[in-house]
């Protein structure tokens, strides 16, 4: 038997029993779509008249099963009038998308079983019969053409071109049944050939169905982020997206464009790395990102690119795949008030309230990390002791708040007179240390020198506008013996004291066999209850205004 022989041989089952489960199976295709019912009921339909035609060529089957001649026509009636109502049905669904009218169909369904019942049971009219069974058929068929031709009407897609395709093979198949039954036996093709077109035309609108859903997936999408990128840029807080590898800006919203200083059409040619104003500050928030990926709350130091003014930012940042390249996602607060108010209370922790040079404490945290910068760069540092001469006289004679007045301007003279990076502190009440940065002795004296000169030269007057001036001794150590803060520390006020005993407004450097010198006087005069100091002084009247005629104190 050839292949083709299955489509002409009316015996050969196997190959319209492939397409019929094919096609049943094809219907549920559209099982989420909304032609799925009108679809069904199609196929039902046409099942219907398979069978009845099966049982209109091979009516002796029925015989066979002791069916009488008169039921034998109800059966092959009905069979077509069921195939109707489907037919209906769907027409109504695959043209309207909702089901037939009940009452009409009711109405329909009463009349065809009267009708079947009367030609089959009381005129016994065989052909009459066949010819009501064919207009039933042909009629419902016809209806079910005329919807799918509005449907392509309204949708010229190819999905519906089968559907049209579908119901004219099914009036073919149906017609020349009626007309042609020799024929159709011949021609099992055409019995089958409505279940081809079937099965594409599910295809195609299928295949439809998901490209508009597709299409409609899109424009949700598009949607969304419309409105995600809308509320980003409303967002009350500064929001900036930018790519991982090269730093470029890829997003800003309009509240961070504000704040620093760009509009939104210069995005492309600017880099994250232009707000950054400290890089140290910069680089080790990129690590900790790049430790964490998530880093909160970091304090990044920014600025304005029209003014350039710095300012704080408290920045919450997340790596991020955006438009699918590695992003980092940062959300901004203004914290510069904030920042401001720490500040300030940092440095009223670390400085002291009445000359706002760096109290002790922050000098002894400070300092030792100079110096460990120093070593580094094999540089040498010093330090000087400067103590106000006599002081307790001008508190006396001048009053307490004007030994504050004096220890201010002692204090501003240090600062105006150095360098930016040498750190002044106030170590104790009338006494100053200072720590000079990459300084060796020599260079250490001179400064001390002419600190000590510009400090004896400054006027400052009191209360009832008397010009006073005041000095001060200067000790001096340089590391290039020991580089131990504590043992300079030591030092510096052992030759702190070796200007003193040489006589005041003096500077004098380290000198370890001098201060041993010192030292002993020191016990001798501990004997007998004399400051070393006064060591010299022993046989004179020790005047602590000896210099008050000059206002030198
Ligand atoms: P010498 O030349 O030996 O240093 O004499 P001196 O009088 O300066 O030395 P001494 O250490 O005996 O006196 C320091 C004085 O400084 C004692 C104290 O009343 C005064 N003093 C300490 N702190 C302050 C301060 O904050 N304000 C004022 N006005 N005086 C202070
Ligand atoms: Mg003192
Ligand atoms: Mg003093």
């Amino acid at each position: 038997m050839s292949l083709l022989s299955m489509f002409y041989s009316e015996y050969n089952w196997l190959w319209p029993l492939v397409t019929l489960i094919v096609s049943m199976f094809s219907v549920f295709l559209l099982k989420e779509h909304k032609d799925f019912y009108g679809f069904l009921f199609l196929w039902t339909g046409g099942l219907f008249l398979i069978i009845s035609t099966f049982l209109a060529r091979n009516d002796h089957l029925l015989y066979y099963i002791g069916l009488n001649y008169n039921f034998v026509t109800f059966v092959e009636m009905f069979l077509l009038l069921v195939a109707s109502v489907f037919w209906v049905n769907a027409a109504a669904l695959l043209y309207n998308n909702r089901a037939a009218n009940r009452e009409s169909l009711g109405l329909y369904i009463a009349v065809g079983l009267t009708v079947c019942v009367y030609y089959s049971f009381m005129l016994h009219n065989e052909n009459m019969a066949n010819h009501i069974g064919t207009i039933i058929v042909n009629t419902c068929l016809s209806l079910l053409f005329g919807c799918s031709i509005l449907r392509v009407m309204r949708d010229k897609s190819l999905g519906n071109f089968l559907l049209c395709l579908t119901v004219v093979l099914l009036l073919l198949k149906s017609l020349s049944f009626s007309f042609l039954p020799h024929m159709v036996e011949k021609l099992n093709i055409l019995q089958w050939a409505w279940f081809y077109a079937y099965i594409f035309a599910v295809i195609f609108i299928k295949q439809k169905q998901q490209t508009l859903d597709l299409q409609k997936s899109w424009n949700t999408i598009d949607m969304l982020n419309l409105q995600i990128n809308n509320m980003v840029d409303s967002s009350p807080f500064p929001i900036v997206i930018a790519k991982i590898t090269g730093d470029k800006l890829l997003l800003i919203n309009s509240t961070a464009a504000k704040l620093f200083g760009i509009s939104k059409k210069e995005v492309p040619f600017h880099k994250l790395k232009d707000f950054f104003v400290d890089e140290a500050n910069r680089l080790n928030f990129f690590s900790l990102l790049e430790k964490e990926h998530v880093v909160r709350d970091y304090d990044l130091m920014v600025c304005d690119l029209i003014n350039a003014s710095p300012f704080w930012l408290s920045v919450s940042a997340k790596t991020i795949e955006y438009n699918n390249e590695m992003a980092i996602y940062m959300a901004f607060q203004d914290v510069t008030s904030r920042k401001e108010r720490e500040s300030n209370l940092q440095s009223q922790a670390d400085k002291d309230p009445l000359t706002m040079a760096w109290n002790r404490r922050y000098f002894e945290k400070l300092v030792p990390e100079c110096i460990k910068e120093c070593i580094k760069k094999a540089q040498n540092f010093s330090l000087l002791l400067l103590d106000a001469d006599k002081f307790k006289n001008i508190n006396d004679t001048y009053g307490h708040k004007f030994g504050d007045k004096v220890l201010i301007e002692l204090a501003t003279i240090c600062r105006n007179s150095l360098r930016e990076d040498d750190v002044v502190a106030r170590f104790g009440g009338e006494e100053f240390v200072v720590f000079l940065n990459n300084t060796d002795g020599e260079s250490a004296l001179k400064v001390a020198e002419r600190l000590r000169q510009t400090i004896a030269d400054a006027n400052i007057s009191d209360d009832n506008g008397n010009i006073i001036q005041f000095t001060v001794s200067i000790g001096v150590v340089s590391s290039e013996k020991t580089a131990s803060l504590d043992i300079l520390l030591r030092q510096v006020d052992d030759a702190m004291y070796l200007a003193k005993e040489r006589g005041r407004n003096l500077v004098a450097m380290y000198d370890e066999q001098a201060v041993q010198k010192i030292l002993n006087k020191k016990i001798k005069s501990e004997d007998r209850q004399i400051h070393p100091i006064f060591q010299n002084e022993e046989n004179e009247e020790i005047s602590l205004l000896d210099s008050y005629e000059n206002k030198i104190l």
